[in-house]
């Protein structure tokens, strides 16, 4: 049985470390990171080329099961994944990961897309998390600083006052503390990614106080089965095939 995996995220990796020697698993990255974490099994990368594209690419490698654990603001791949996989009669299910959740100490202001973010903002020191392609949203903000962290390097449009990290999470509490704390960070802006393996900075924006803008995840499409965990998408993929 071969299952077609859209992945780039912890949990893609995870479900094709347990899903190995049980089924053909090919895993598809878009390509965004020259080193990604690989996970077992067959891979490909890029783009397939839209829906008219994908189509083509399962018409030529049959597969059994998709199973679209992509990030959740990868909205276009999902949305691509859900029409096509209904055409051809495929079964599909969207592993996703649960939002990040506020508690008591929090101060997040929920926005629905990074240009509401940054319109959002005040002229102070910004950390913002959302991602290298995302940058062009904060980019004529002039009288802002920015913080900037991504896996890759960043390319123009980009804002002028801006200093860039390079990293890649797992980050600790304790690191986004002496990060925030050394550049002087007065907000924070993320996307709900959830997951662990971002959310440090939440909880240290919580202890230093400042405030978080985030933005809400877009939808998923409507009629597609999703569930939170890679066990509960082993145990679909087991009574679906
Ligand atoms: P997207 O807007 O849904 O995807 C854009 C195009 O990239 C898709 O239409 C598809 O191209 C290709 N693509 C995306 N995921 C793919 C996959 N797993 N395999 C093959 N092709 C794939 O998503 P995005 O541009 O990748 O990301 C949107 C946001 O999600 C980013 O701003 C970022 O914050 C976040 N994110 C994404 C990833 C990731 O691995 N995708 C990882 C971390 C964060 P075709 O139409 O040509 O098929």
């Amino acid at each position: 049985m071969t299952v077609l995996l859209l992945g780039g995220t912890g949990e893609a990796r995870r479900l094709a470390e347990d899903l190995a020697g049980q089924f053909r698993v090919i895993s598809s990255l878009a390509g965004r990171v020259r080193e990604p974490r690989l996970p077992p099994g067959e891979t490909r990368t890029g783009g397939f080329g839209g829906r008219a594209g994908f189509r083509t690419w399962l018409e030529s490698n049959p597969v059994s099961a998709v199973i679209d654990a992509t990030h959740p603001f990868a909205a276009t791949m999902t949305a691509t994944a859900a029409a096509v996989t209904a055409e051809l009669g495929i079964p599909f299910l969207v592993l996703r990961r649960p939002g990040w959740q506020e508690t008591p100490g929090d101060n997040w202001h929920w926005v629905g897309s990074v240009t509401e973010a940054a319109a959002s903002l005040p002229a102070t020191r910004v950390f913002l998390t959302t991602g290298r392609e995302e940058l062009e949203a904060f980019a004529h903000l002039d009288t802002h600083w920015f913080l900037a962290r991504s896996v890759e390097p960043p390319e123009p449009p980009m804002p002028r006052n801006l200093k860039v990290i390079l990293d890649r999470g797992p980050f600790t509490a304790d690191n986004e503390l002496t990060l925030m704390r050394s550049h002087n960070v007065k907000v924070l802006v993320t996307k709900d990614s959830g997951g662990t393996m971002t959310s440090a900075k939440l909880t240290a924006a919580r202890h230093v106080e400042i405030p978080v803008v985030i933005v809400r995840r877009p939808p998923l499409p409507e009629d597609v089965t999703s569930v939170p965990t890679v066990q509960a998408a082993i145990s679909w993929l087991k009574n679906s095939v």
